[in-house]
Order: structure tokens, then C-alpha cells, then sequence
């Protein structure tokens, strides 16, 4: 599937991990490269000594004319489809990769690739384990795990790769087939980017473009935007369901058992309950990655033993610590009202929750039924703390606190024993930090601190 570089001028926007992949691809292959990015050369030191050749660079701007003088344009996955430069780029014919495009073209094996507003780095994650577990030649790779460009530089090699995709690469894609696709769900979420609902969830259906007769489209069939994207494949579709049971498909069978029902064979794995991750939110991702390993060719049994041991992805409810008979959770990644009342919704215990941070056009009255009942008090932070404060009014108890170290303290004074302090913000974390990485780590920092000051408060 190899494509000719050689003395093609190819400029890669962007120098993070991907980028950095992309352009290093790109130059073992003889291509001319050019690298922009909007952050200046200071920023980017470690990465700009991390390039493997003569790259020209275009730093702290984007030049217009940078982007039409090239033969090809690979984008990093942060980069917006409707940037101006690429906008114009595009309309003079010029092709446009996001940098997943780029690494693909110079592998062969089979793609399993994962989307959805919610779940994709969990289900990735879980397919990688199941596969890796079974003892095939899998590696994960795209948003987590190693760029593609940079498995492809290497010489790839796997039989598998699985990928999680976002749908601003969706958006852009090209030739790129995936034997198995998923679509989890289909929520509001990056509106502020992708304008409205529909055009978000077609970018999200993208996924199946290059799809053939033989491969599978697996849906899941509780969510009525990816219901209705069965209707138009010409890949077999899969359902997968946690509140229907199914003719043909993965869902929860009446004993309450995860169960597949395909093509002649009906087999239950496991109780739902003996999955280890927590909430019915990662039910549904147990069902997509159970759909995809069983057409894999996975055992049953060997797919029961990885749900029952498999322990989640840092800062999707991830088990901090239990202080004083409190136990803490971080949730930095619940982004967005959808996630945060998944997470809320996983606890039977009584919570002190902490959102907030950066809006990104949500309708945060959603978050209501999800934290009545359930929240002693819900602690406000960040940018989106007055609009929060606003739409929530009479449903919890709300108050509002200055920094995340701040609000653990204040969750542990408020919280009894029994009870769960849950971080699932609903929102982005850039008001305050770097990014939700940096967040979580701030908060179970914080979380450290109180159970070092427990410690000496004992002894
Ligand atoms: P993504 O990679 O799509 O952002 P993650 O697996 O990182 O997904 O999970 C992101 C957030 O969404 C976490 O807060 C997690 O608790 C929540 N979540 C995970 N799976 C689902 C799902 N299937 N539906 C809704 N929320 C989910």
C-alpha cells in the first residue's frame, strides 16, 4: 500500500506525538518536509530534537503559502478540518491527510477501529487486552497507545491494530478501512467545534466508509443517532445492546449474563456483575469489545477471564485511595455532561461530587436527574462554576471553591464514611490545566495529601 514520497514537499501541522510521527515517517521515506505550529520554537525543544532529519520549519505561525506549495498536508489530530489554511489548501486540490491516514498507508494488516463520543480509549484498551490476552499479534495504537506514523516508521508487523479514532480524523479521512468498526454512541459533545449534532455524528460514520461486503459495522443498539447508521451499511452489522435482548447480537440475557448470539452460536461469557469496571456506561463497552473479539475469533472464556481482571484506563473512575472510610474516584476524563452522569450514575454510594472547568456549550441541566438523589453536595470550579451554579440551583446542594486541592479538602470535610468523592467535571480542564491528564493528576496529588495528613493526625 506504499505511496511515492520521494521529493514530495509534505507539511505537517502540528508537532505533537503525532506529528512528530508523521514527519519522521515522512522523511525516511525522502519526502521534503515542512513542519508548522502555532506554538514557538521554546515550546517545542524537546520535540524539535526529537526529529530524525532536515525538516524546514515554519514555527509560532501558519503561512498560507506554506500550505499550498505542498504536495500533501498530514494533519495531528488536535488540528480543526476548517482551519483557514487547510479550508483553502483543500479547495486548490490539495490532499489533505490526518496523520492516522498517513500511517496506515504504510501498513498492511487488519483495522478494528473504535468511535463514539464516550468510551473509545476504554474499549481500545479492553479490545487490545483481549486480543493480546488470546495471544494474537495485536497492538493498539492511534490517540492512545503509539501513532500509527510511528509503528509505520518501525516496519509495523502486527496482525491487528486496533484504533481509536476521534471524529476531527474521521472528518478527514481517506483510504483507511477497518475489517471491524464500532460506534459506541452518539452524544453532544464538541459542538463548539463540529457546529451541530448531525454533521457531528456523519464525521463519526465516516468510519465505515471503506468498508466491504465481509467486514463489521458493530452498532450499539441502545443509542437511537448509531441505531439508525445500520440502515445505510453494506458491512454486516452487529448490534450490541444492554437493555434489549437480541436475536443476533452481544447483550445481557435474563439471568443477567453477557451473552453473543451470531451466526448459529449463543454463548454466555460471564455475570454482568463480575465485570470489574464499574457503571453500566462500561457494560456498554464490555458489549463492543466482546462483539469485536468474538469476531476476532476470541474465546468465550478467554474474553470472561480479561472483563473479570481488566482494571480500567488512568482517570476514567480510577480508584484513588479510601481515607477514613471515604473513597475517592477520578474521573478527569468525564469531559462532558454525557460522561459525567455515566460516572455519577456507576456509584450506589452516597457522593460529594466536583465538576466544572472549562464549558464547552454544554446544557448542563442534564446533569440533574444524574445528581439528584445521589449528591450530598456538588463543589463548582473553574470558568463554567456560574453557569453550573445557574442550571443546577435547587437540585443539590452546590458551592463553589477556588482550586481542585481546595475542593478535595472541602469533599473530605463534607463526606462521611461510606460515602464516594467523585471528580467528573463535565467539562474541559484547559481553564486550570494543561489538559485532563494534568487534572486528574492535581487531584489524586490532592488526594495523597489528605491521606499523608490523616497519617499524621494517627500517629
Ligand atoms: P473517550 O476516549 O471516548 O474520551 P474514555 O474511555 O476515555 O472515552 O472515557 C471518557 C469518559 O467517558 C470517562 O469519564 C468515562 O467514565 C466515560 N465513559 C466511558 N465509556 C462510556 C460510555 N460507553 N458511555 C458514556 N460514558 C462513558
Amino acid at each position: 500500500m506504499t505511496i511515492p514520497l520521494a521529493d514530495k514537499n509534505v507539511l505537517v501541522v502540528g508537532l505533537a506525538r503525532s506529528g512528530l510521527a508523521a514527519a519522521n515517517l515522512l522523511l525516511s521515506r525522502g519526502a521534503r518536509v515542512r513542519v508548522t505550529d502555532l506554538a514557538p520554537a521554546e515550546k517545542l525543544s524537546e520535540r524539535l530534537s526529537r526529529l530524525e532529519g532536515p525538516v524546514r520549519l515554519r514555527l509560532g505561525e501558519h503561512r498560507l503559502g506554506d500550505f499550498l506549495e505542498s504536495d500533501l498536508i498530514v494533519v495531528s489530530p488536535g488540528v480543526p478540518h476548517d482551519q483557514e489554511c487547510l479550508v483553502q489548501a483543500r479547495r486548490r486540490g490539495v490532499p489533505v491527510w490526518p496523520e492516522v491516514e498517513l500511517g496506515y498507508r504504510f501498513l498492511e494488516g487488519d483495522f478494528i477501529g473504535v468511535t463514539g463520543s464516550n468510551g473509545k480509549t476504554t474499549t481500545t484498551t479492553l479490545i487490545g487486552e483481549l486480543l493480546r490476552q488470546a495471544g494474537r499479534d495485536a497492538e493498539v495504537a492511534g490517540n492512545i497507545g503509539k501513532p500509527l506514523s510511528q509503528l509505520a516508521r518501525h516496519g509495523g508487523g502486527y496482525r491487528t491494530y486496533v484504533l481509536e479514532l476521534s471524529s476531527f480524523q474521521l472528518e478527514a479521512i481517506d483510504r483507511l478501512r477497518c475489517r471491524h468498526a464500532i460506534v459506541l454512541n452518539v452524544t453532544a459533545d464538541h459542538l463548539d467545534r463540529h457546529g451541530d449534532l448531525e454533521r457531528y455524528a456523519a464525521a463519526k460514520e465516516r468510519i465505515f466508509n471503506r468498508q466491504q461486503p465481509g467486514d463489521f459495522a458493530i452498532l450499539n443498539g441502545d443509542d437511537t443517532v448509531t441505531a439508525a447508521m445500520a440502515g445505510r451499511r453494506t458491512s454486516k452489522v452487529v448490534f450490541f445492546s444492554r437493555r434489549r435482548q437480541l436475536e443476533e447480537g452481544v447483550f445481557i440475557d435474563p439471568q443477567g449474563r453477557v451473552r453473543v448470539s451470531w451466526d448459529g452460536r449463543n454463548e454466555p461469557l460471564l455475570e454482568a456483575g463480575e465485570v470489574r469496571l464499574r457503571g453500566s456506561h462500561n457494560l456498554e463497552n464490555v458489549l463492543a469489545a466482546t462483539a469485536a473479539g468474538f469476531l476476532s475469533g476470541v474465546s468465550a472464556a478467554e474474553m470472561a477471564g480479561c472483563f473479570r481482571t481488566f482494571a480500567g484506563v488512568e482517570h476514567r473512575l480510577e480508584h484513588v485511595a479510601r481515607i477514613g472510610g471515604v473513597e475517592f474516584y477520578n474521573d478527569s476524563k468525564a469531559t462532558n455532561v454525557d460522561s459525567a452522569c455515566k460516572a455519577l450514575e456507576a456509584f450506589r454510594e452516597p457522593l460529594v461530587a466536583i465538576l466544572g472547568g472549562r464549558d464547552k456549550g454544554a446544557d448542563f441541566r442534564t446533569l440533574r436527574p444524574a445528581l439528584e438523589g445521589r449528591v450530598r453536595t456538588a463543589l463548582l470550579l473553574g470558568e463554567a462554576a456560574p453557569k453550573l451554579e445557574a442550571a443546577l440551583a435547587g437540585a443539590v446542594p452546590l458551592e463553589r471553591c477556588t482550586s481542585l486541592p481546595a475542593a478535595v479538602r472541602r469533599a473530605f470535610a463534607l463526606a462521611r464514611p461510606g460515602d464516594v468523592v467523585l471528580l467528573a467535571p463535565a467539562c474541559a480542564s484547559f481553564d486550570m490545566f494543561e489538559d485532563y491528564e494534568h487534572r486528574g493528576r492535581v487531584f489524586k496529588e490532592a488526594v495523597r495529601e489528605l491521606a499523608r495528613q490523616g497519617e499524621e493526625v494517627d500517629s
